[in-house]
């Protein structure tokens, strides 16, 4: 009971945010022609009706699935009052500005092809402002040159991938965050971060099992719980994995059963926002989170719906494998 009130005050609270959102005067709105509105008739809660805001520069689409889709590096706008990010005035010792092209376009394919399989919207976090201005994958202090007006712009990003992950934990109990990218890596395949580093990842199974690998890993949540009660490394890289179920489509990908360790090969391995969002450590919450850096075939124009159909296809097999919703 009590659940249910908690529930309902946060669905209030989270329309009413939408609403001031899409009244505030800088904001646009409106909903996107490709995907078509969904009306839940009867039932205790209010209808779902799937909307995509777009408020300075970063744009949300919400969503009525545990599924989080955070797209940081595609965005192609600009603006002159903005400072360019330098390495001097971010001190990023990651420092980087190029753009993770296609991940927009890859991104809007992964949402409409759930919706026409599942009936049901992902949450989709978009930022349109170029990483010449704001690198949505970094701590504040990194991400923006200090007091420049974008900051607001890193706030509001950070801001809707919080109140999102906060509104999937009540409504599903737990979900999984899938944060986009693009590599310019040699090898032709989709490395997926799991905030484990890559000389950790060439760690034998019985070595990962040993240490405290799980509990820094951002599936955390899903090593302690899952529906068949398999292992951490089974989660990451074994028979229940996301890897497996992406290879078993022919998508290759880092790590899986055949491809487990990144050896000395390039390989990302998953950066702040896995992290932040993801389930690692004692606070780490029940919404997993994983990197997904795409090569540039499975961006090219020729390959991007192939790619996005099979992995919407894995991503429904992995949850529904391994995770057990409200
Ligand atoms: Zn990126």
């Amino acid at each position: 009971m009590k659940n249910t009130l908690l529930r309902y005050l946060l669905l209030m609270l989270v329309l009413f945010s939408s609403l001031m959102q899409l009244y505030s005067c800088d904001g646009k709105s409106g909903t996107d022609p490709d995907i078509p509105n969904e009306e839940t008739p009867g039932g205790e809660s209010p209808a779902f009706k799937r909307s995509v805001v777009v408020q300075n520069f970063v744009e949300y689409r919400n969503g009525n699935f545990p599924l989080i889709i955070s797209v940081p590096h595609g965005g192609g706008e600009s603006d002159n009052s903005f400072t360019v990010r330098t390495q001097e005035n971010t001190a990023d010792p990651e420092f980087a500005t190029v753009r993770d092209m296609y991940t927009m376009e890859l991104a809007h394919l992964i949402d409409s092809m759930l919706h026409a399989r599942t009936g049901k919207y992902a949450h989709v976090v978009i930022c349109r402002l170029r990483r010449t201005y704001v690198d949505m994958n970094r701590q504040r202090q990194y991400a923006v040159p200090q007091g420049s007006r974008q900051e607001g712009v890193y706030d509001l990003y950070h801001s809707r991938m919080q109140n999102t992950r906060n509104l999937v934990t009540i409504e599903s109990g737990r979900g999984l965050v899938l944060d986009i990218h693009g590599h310019a890596h040699e090898i032709q395949q989709v490395e997926l971060g799991y905030s484990l580093s890559r000389s950790e990842l060439n760690m034998s199974d019985s070595e990962l099992m040993n240490g405290n690998y799980a509990s820094e890993s951002s599936i955390y949540s899903l090593s302690k719980n899952n529906k068949l009660g398999k292992t951490f490394v089974e989660m990451l890289r074994g028979a229940y994995s996301f890897g497996n179920f992406l290879a078993a489509r022919n998508v290759p990908c880092i790590p899986h059963s055949a491809n487990p360790s990144p050896g000395t090969n390039g390989y990302f391995s998953g950066g702040y926002i896995t992290t932040t969002y993801g389930s690692s450590g004692s606070g780490g919450g029940t919404v997993d989170a994983i990197q997904m850096e795409f090569d540039s075939t499975a961006r090219s124009a020729e390959q991007r719906k192939d790619y996005a159909s099979n992995v919407v296809d894995a991503i429904l097999q992995f949850l529904d494998t391994n995770y057990q919703f409200k």
